[in-house]
């Protein structure tokens, strides 16, 4: 929708221009994501590394063009998802983000998502795992589909992947994120099948919707 489509550039120049807290500072520029204002399915990632700081694009380094791979699989491109991070600004030599750093830059994710209104929300490594889904290991959920609801979101189903980093130097790293990318598909089906079938388990606030 052209609507959505202007409403996200004009989300995007205010996140442009945002020194709410540190890292700003420390950082090239502010990159605040890039996608489909539409997009059924959002990924996010920790921060931006040194390349996407360079470029002002998210996920365009070494990590990206394997989340690019991934997406060619399940026969999705970019511009048909939206990829964002938890924080916008590359923390200083790619540190972790701070609880105050990331708590700052909440409020830009939560009107990206409140914006696209994906159906699935794809977290990437256990930095963002940790920010919806807290108290989760990576080791248990990732591959999984889980249903929460989330304060200021609502209930949106979230899908747990390794950091598609962590991938690069380990080959049977790369097998089981390959493996867990490749439900996706079927995780857009059952969602589908729920809407057609208005079931949306509507008892249970919060459960698995697959294992
Ligand atoms: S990290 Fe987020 S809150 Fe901090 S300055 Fe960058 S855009 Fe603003």
């Amino acid at each position: 929708m052209a609507d959505k489509k202007k409403e996200m550039e004009k989300l995007n120049e205010e996140m442009i221009a945002c020194s709410k807290c540190a890292l700003r500072k420390g950082c090239n520029q502010v990159v605040p994501g890039e996608g489909s204002a539409d997009a059924r399915i959002v990924f996010i990632g920790e921060g931006p590394g040194a390349k996407e700081d360079q470029l002002g694009r998210p996920f365009v380094g070494a990590a990206g063009k394997f989340l690019d791979e991934m997406l060619e699989i399940i026969n999705l491109k970019r511009e048909d998802v939206y990829i964002a991070n938890t924080v916008k600004c590359r923390p200083p030599q790619n540190r972790d983000p701070l609880d105050e750093e990331k708590e700052a830059c909440w409020p830009w994710l939560e009107k990206q998502i409140d914006l696209i209104k994906p159906d699935l929300i794809v977290t990437l490594g256990k930095h963002s795992l940790e920010k919806f889904l807290p108290g989760q290991k990576i080791s248990e959920v990732h591959g999984k589909a889980l249903r929460r609801d989330f304060p200021g979101l609502g209930k949106q189903v979230f899908f747990a992947l390794y950091h598609p980093a962590a991938a690069l130097y380990n080959g049977s790293m790369r097998e089981i994120l390959i493996k867990d990318f490749k439900r996706i598909p079927k995780i857009f089906e059952l969602i589908d099948k729920e809407k057609d079938s208005k079931i949306k388990e509507n008892n249970h606030s919060q459960g698995r919707l697959l294992k």
